[in-house]
This record gives C-alpha cells, sequence and structure tokens, in this order.
C-alpha cells in the first residue's frame, strides 16, 4: 500500500518505501523529458527496494484544457498534502493572470528556498577550461525581492501616485514617466535561507558559504542581508561555523563564512571556481547566479533545481529549463534536468544509494558519448539519441 510522506516533530520527513509522489509532467517537451526521467528514477528506486506511486496532479495547458484553470486549486492541495512533488516546465500564460506559474507555486506554497547545485558531469562540453572544479550549491531565496512583483507601470495613476507619495513622504524626485518596483528584503525571509544554507553546509559537509549581496549600492536591502547573515552566525551556529570577520579567514575545522558583491562573485565563479561551495543570495542575483554557473557545467538541458521549505517539509523539484515548444513532442531534448531534480528529490528523502546510482550512470551513458543532440553537436565523435534512448542507455548503466 502505498503512503504518504510526513513531516516528524523533530523536523525531519518520514519517508515510506512506497511513497505516494504527485508530479505535474509539464507543457512542450514535458511530454519527452518526464516519462524519460520516470523510467529512470523508477528502476533506481525498485533496485533498492522502493516503489514510487506517481500521482498526476495538473498544470498550464493541460490543467487550462481540461480545467479552464491555469493552476488548479486541487494541484496545490495535493503538493500540501504529499509534502513532495516534481514537476516539468511550465508554459507563462500570456494574460492569464498570473506572471509565471513557477513562481505563483513558489509564493502559494512558501517555498522560500530555491535551490540549485551546480556540478560538472565528467563528459559534459563546457565552456571552461576546467569545469571539474565547479561544485557549488545556490540558495537563492524565493519569495522577496524585486520578485515580490510590486510594481507599477510607468505613466499610469497608480505610477504617479506612488511618485508623488514617495516626493510627499521622504523629498524623494523620481523622474516623471518612470515605472516603480519595490525591493522588499526581511530579517526573517533573508535569514531562513542562510539558517538553511549553513544547516546544508553542515549536513553535507561543506566547508564554506558564501553571502553574495550589492550591500555597497543597496544597504538597506542587499547590505541588511549581509549583516543579518552575519549576526546568525554568532548567534545560531558558533559551534559549527564562523564569520571571515571573526577569525580572519582561517575557520579551523569550522565553515568560513564570507561574503562577496555580486558583481565580483560572478567573475570570480569563473575565475577561481574552487573557492566557491554554498552560496547563499537574494532572489534577483540568484536567478543570474544559477544560470550563469549552470552554462559552465552544460548549460540548462542539464541544470536541475528544487523549491523548498525546509520548515514545513514542502518541496517542489523541478526542470529549469522552459518548455522548448519548437521541439515539443519530438523525443528530441534532454532529459537529464529533471531527471536529476529527481536525484536531488531522492537526496532529500534520504534514498542516497538510488541518488548515486543514477548519478554514476549518466555519467557512464556521457562518458560512452550517447547524448542527447544538445550534447552531440559539441562532442566529436558522439552517438545522437532519442530522450527516450537517452533514458533507456542510463538505465542500462544502473
Ligand atoms: P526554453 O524553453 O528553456 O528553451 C530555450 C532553449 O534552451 C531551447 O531552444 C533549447 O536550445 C534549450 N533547451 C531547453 N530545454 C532543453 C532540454 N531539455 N534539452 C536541451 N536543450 C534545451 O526557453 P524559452 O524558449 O525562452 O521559453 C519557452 C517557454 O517556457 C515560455 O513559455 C517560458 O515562459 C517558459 N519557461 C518555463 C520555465 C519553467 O517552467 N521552469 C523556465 C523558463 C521558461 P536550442 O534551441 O539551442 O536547442
Amino acid at each position: 500500500m502505498a503512503d504518504k510522506i510526513t513531516m516528524q516533530d523533530d523536523g525531519t520527513l518520514a519517508v515510506p518505501d512506497n511513497p505516494i509522489i504527485p508530479f505535474i509532467e509539464g507543457d512542450g517537451t514535458g511530454v519527452d523529458i518526464w516519462p524519460a526521467a520516470k523510467l529512470v528514477l523508477d528502476a533506481a528506486a525498485g533496485k533498492h527496494g522502493k516503489t514510487i506511486e506517481w500521482k498526476e496532479v495538473l498544470a498550464g495547458e493541460k490543467a487550462f484544457n481540461e480545467t479552464g484553470d491555469w493552476l488548479p486549486q486541487a494541484t496545490i492541495d495535493d503538493f500540501n498534502e504529499y509534502l513532495i512533488g516534481i514537476k516539468g516546465p511550465l508554459t507563462t500564460p500570456i494574460g492569464g493572470g498570473f506572471r509565471s506559474l513557477n513562481v505563483a507555486i513558489r509564493q502559494i506554497m512558501d517555498l522560500y528556498v530555491c535551490l540549485r547545485p551546480v556540478r560538472w558531469f565528467s563528459g559534459v562540453p563546457s565552456p571552461v577550461k576546467e569545469p571539474q572544479l565547479v561544485d557549488m550549491v545556490i540558495f537563492r531565496e524565493n519569495t522577496e525581492d524585486i520578485y515580490a512583483g510590486m510594481e507599477v507601470e510607468a505613466g499610469t495613476p497608480e505610477a504617479l501616485k506612488m511618485i508623488e507619495m514617495l516626493h510627499d513622504a521622504f523629498g524623494w524626485e523620481i523622474r516623471e514617466g518612470s515605472g516603480i518596483g519595490v525591493k522588499p528584503i526581511s530579517k526573517m525571509g533573508s535569514q531562513r535561507l542562510q539558517r538553511a544554507a549553513i544547516e546544508y553546509a553542515v549536513k553535507r559537509g561543506r566547508k564554506r558559504v558564501h553571502w553574495v549581496h550589492k550591500g555597497n549600492i543597496m544597504k538597506f536591502t542587499e547590505g541588511a542581508f549581509q549583516k543579518w547573515g552575519y549576526e546568525l552566525v554568532r548567534e545560531e551556529f558558533s559551534d559549527v561555523a564562523i564569520g571571515w570577520d571573526d577569525c580572519g579567514g582561517d575557520a579551523g575545522d569550522k565553515i568560513l563564512v564570507q561574503d562577496a558583491i555580486a558583481d565580483i562573485a560572478l567573475q570570480q565563479v569563473l575565475t577561481r571556481p574552487s573557492e566557491f561551495d554554498v552560496i547563499a543570495t537574494m532572489n534577483l542575483n540568484g536567478d543570474y547566479l544559477s544560470d550563469a554557473l549552470a552554462a559552465q557545467v552544460g548549460g540548462i538541458g542539464i541544470a536541475p533545481g528544487a523549491n523548498i521549505n525546509y520548515v514545513t517539509g514542502h518541496g517542489v523539484f523541478e526542470a529549469t529549463h522552459g518548455t522548448a515548444p519548437k521541439y515539443a513532442g519530438q523525443d528530441k531534448v534532454n532529459p537529464s534536468s529533471v531527471l536529476l531534480s529527481g536525484v536531488m528529490m531522492f537526496e532529500h528523502l534520504g534514498w542516497q544509494e538510488a541518488a548515486d546510482d543514477i548519478v554514476r550512470a549518466v555519467e557512464a551513458t556521457i562518458g560512452d558519448k550517447v547524448v542527447t543532440y544538445d550534447f552531440a553537436r559539441l562532442m566529436d565523435g558522439a552517438t545522437e539519441v532519442k530522450c527516450s534512448e537517452f533514458a533507456s542507455a542510463i538505465v542500462d548503466r544502473l
């Protein structure tokens, strides 16, 4: 009998051997990559005596066509009830009342961490000389910053009212014809993300945590993020971590917590990747950083992601690329992004051996130069296979 994953009093998940896991197939190439990923996930789980009962839930075009709703409440209810879910890419509805379905799911469920591990798989074509040095985990804040969606359009009565109000209250001169966005960064929102990053570093034996920010310019938002981060280290983690200023860079056995200005960080992750390990940052910086880093290790066809609330236990694991509509239904694109999101999900559930098996099998498949079109066009002597064939090749190597 399949069972639910539940949250225990000690803040850890209770995971049965046969959990019910909701999934969103995804629009566009979702029809190709999801079945491919599922084939591998089921095979790896089965090898370790686990069976997943997949429960389809709807969002995006499929939901709209079947229910008239882009993001049905039933989907959110199922994700809430079963705690852990996985999704393919979703079309951003134009004029559907949503800025983005992905952002909506993150905000409705308060999934405050966008987790993006970035590492290189041997053999994957990369634009950098030493991609093997890239092994970073990005904790991107998911619910605040300029992504909170508080914007007014230039020339509208709302924008005029805002300009007038800011002038009257603070004496700020804002040029007529400006659009305005609001960037809220809270102490609670910052510290729960930073706490998750340090706890992850402790659990996974990682040695460094960077706060990446633009606090030299935005002192009370990005600068406050940095300040609150160091306060958190002193108040809650002094036994396992220490800030740079408190140790001069010599953390001994503890995790070294330091910070980097976002523009410099974007250079250094490229020029000195081995100096970065766990990175925690706000929403917009995190967006730029995760895609820039993904490009170093093979691009968006392979980068996995997850959105997690570590307090409630909710997590939605996801492909990080879009729906690539021009390839939809062609059994062509690379299923690795959603598959490796499934690997992250297995790790999160404590199914480390099954996760490791998949990683080894993916590496062996790419090592044999059996790859989808996106890698084949960058590799010499590759055998280009379809999306489903790539999945079967991975299963053969499990
Ligand atoms: P996209 O779907 O990510 O596709 C851009 C390009 O990335 C593709 O043309 C393809 O490159 C490459 N690509 C994407 N998925 C791939 C895969 N699985 N394997 C190999 N290569 C892959 O971006 P878009 O065309 O800008 O967006 C299309 C739709 O997706 C929009 O509605 C957008 O809003 C939505 N979107 C959703 C998400 C999400 O659900 N998380 C994220 C981003 C965008 P080549 O052309 O070079 O082959």
